[in-house]
C-alpha cells in the first residue's frame, strides 16, 4: 500500500517540432486559404480575410462572408498560397513592350 501518485504521462518522443508545439514554444496556425497547419514561421503571408474570400469566390467556391469586423482581420498564408496574392504585375499596365520588334 504505497501512496505514490501514479500519473501516467504519455510522451511522444521523437518529433522535435511537435514537442515544441506541445510546450507552446512554437505555435501552429492554419493557412486561411488551403487550411493546412503550419508552424508560424512557415506562414510568411498576412492578408485580410476578405481577400481570401474573394479569391475563393473567384474559384467558384461557396463563400460565406462573416461579420464585417472579421473581414478585415489579418489572416496567415503559407508560402504557396501567398503567391496568389502577389501584386498583379503587368495585368493592367503592361510594361512598355513594343510587341513587334522582331528583326529578322
Ligand atoms: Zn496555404
Amino acid at each position: 500500500m504505497a501512496g505514490t501518485d501514479e500519473k501516467k504521462i504519455t510522451r511522444r518522443g521523437g518529433n522535435v517540432d511537435e514537442d515544441k508545439v506541445f510546450q507552446g514554444l512554437q505555435k501552429k496556425q492554419k493557412c486561411k486559404l488551403c487550411e493546412q497547419d503550419f508552424l508560424l514561421e512557415k506562414l510568411p503571408g498576412a492578408i485580410s480575410y476578405k481577400s481570401v474570400l474573394k479569391l475563393r469566390e473567384s474559384w467558384g467556391l461557396d463563400v460565406h462572408y462573416p461579420a464585417p469586423a472579421l473581414l478585415y482581420q489579418r489572416v496567415q498564408l503559407c508560402v504557396f498560397c501567398s503567391q496568389f496574392f502577389e501584386p498583379k504585375l503587368g495585368e493592367e499596365k503592361s510594361p512598355s513592350s513594343p510587341s513587334k520588334a522582331s528583326h529578322k
